[in-house]
């Protein structure tokens, strides 16, 4: 690895942030590795050689796990993913659930279906419960803040996640009310003209952003993320990403490969690679020590030690799916999406085993962000 690439990786462990051209040079050390490959390589060429830019991702993990070890140990929090609804309004150009898809097979689950999957989870060791869904209107307020109300009642010492898309302020204000605690919310892209390269014209970046800011200001834990490898992302987007998540200092960031869904303008585009999703895991661990991290289904996806491996990159968080099973395969947000035929103590188990086979354990607990008030702190006085 060059002496710059190395520089960098120790600025980023001390100080916990770049300037956008350091992110975008570290990035690009790790994309321009294939180019940098091919026989025609000649002595000008500096670009880094695929040993090297893989001697960078190393030493980003093991600096990344270091730190994750510090703040959660080998501890790994489960989250029990329940996706209520495959109806959606939007017309996301990657996503399989967009309205436009006509050959998806539309649900939404019921108020009884969802109390029973919280209650299962509960069983199985799960102190937090997601809902999860598109924007679907039949999920009003009332509808959520009923559920959100009727869960906490159930289990008390549970947390409840909502990621229900894009909401009107008082919205979320009234959920967070009813008791729910965290939100989910991928910003998707920080470059506002790649955003409108996977977005139709109605939807709006700057909204999104209103949407983060507003579930922050009221006081949620809150989420953000995007897919690595999307259609038309570059270094220099990526470095947008990885500077609005050390300026917005979110509690949890959902990052996966992207993988395309053939029934979507974006069929032909090629996947994510877990090499750069893991790079980035790394990167996004040492920025923020204490944020929740996912090892994402989709990574698992691609790869079938996806999950594993990004858990060494830095991750400290998995979310296996408690939904009926009846329903999984029509919550197929991109191809071949895996777990979609075991039953949910099935997916718990077989977690918990592949995360024991690396050395680190499930454990039931909430898993709330570490440090909550002193992170915001951290954050408000770097960025001021
Ligand atoms: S990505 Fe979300 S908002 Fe967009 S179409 Fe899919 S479910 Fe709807």
């Amino acid at each position: 690895m060059d002496e710059r690439t190395a520089a960098l990786i120790e600025k980023l462990e001390t100080r916990h942030f770049l300037t956008l051209a350091e992110y975008e040079s570290l990035i690009g050390y790790m994309i321009e590795k294939p180019a940098s490959d091919r026989a025609k390589r000649t002595s000008e060429d500096e670009s880094p050689t695929g040993h090297q830019a893989d001697e960078a991702a190393a030493l980003l993990a093991e600096k990344a796990s270091a730190v994750r070890q510090r703040v959660y140990g080998r501890d790994v929090y489960i989250r029990g993913l329940i996706e209520i609804s495959n109806i959606c309004k939007n017309d996301c150009y990657y996503c399989g659930i967009r309205r436009s898809n006509h050959f998806c097979e539309r649900y939404r689950l019921s108020e009884q279906e969802i109390l029973e999957c919280c209650a299962q989870g509960y069983e199985l060791g799960f102190r937090t419960f997601v809902l999860q869904g598109g924007e679907d209107a039949h999920f009003s307020d009332e509808l959520v803040c009923r559920l959100v109300g009727q869960i906490k009642r159930n289990h008390p010492d549970c947390a409840v996640t909502l990621s229900l898309g894009e909401r009107s302020r008082e919205s979320y204000q009234r959920m967070f009310d009813a008791g729910a605690d965290r939100y989910l919310l991928r910003h998707e892209t920080a470059d506002k003209a790649h955003y409108e390269k996977l977005h139709p014209p109605q939807m709006s970046f700057d909204n999104r952003m209103r949407c983060l800011r507003d579930l922050r200001e009221i006081g949620y834990q809150v989420g953000c993320g995007f897919m690595v490898g999307s259609p038309y992302q570059t270094a220099r987007t990526l470095a947008e990403d990885l500077k609005f998540i050390d300026e917005f200092h979110p509690d949890m960031c959902g990052i996966g490969p992207f993988i395309p869904h053939q029934a979507t303008p974006f069929a032909k585009e090629p996947a994510g690679t877990v090499e750069l999703t893991c790079y980035l895991l790394s990167i996004i661990r040492l920025i923020h020590p204490n944020v929740l991290l996912p090892s994402t289904t989709a990574l698992g996806t691609i790869d079938p030690q996806g999950r594993e491996k990004g858990i060494l990159a830095g991750a400290n968080v998995v979310m296996p799916n408690l939904s009926p099973i009846s329903v999984r395969k029509k919550y197929e947000l991109y191809d071949n999406k895996i777990c979609t035929g075991d039953e949910s103590a099935q997916c718990r188990h077989c977690l918990e085993q592949r995360m024991e086979s690396i050395g680190y354990h499930v454990v039931t607990d909430r898993g709330d962000v570490r440090g909550w008030e002193d992170s915001k702190q951290v954050g408000y006085e770097r960025n001021a």
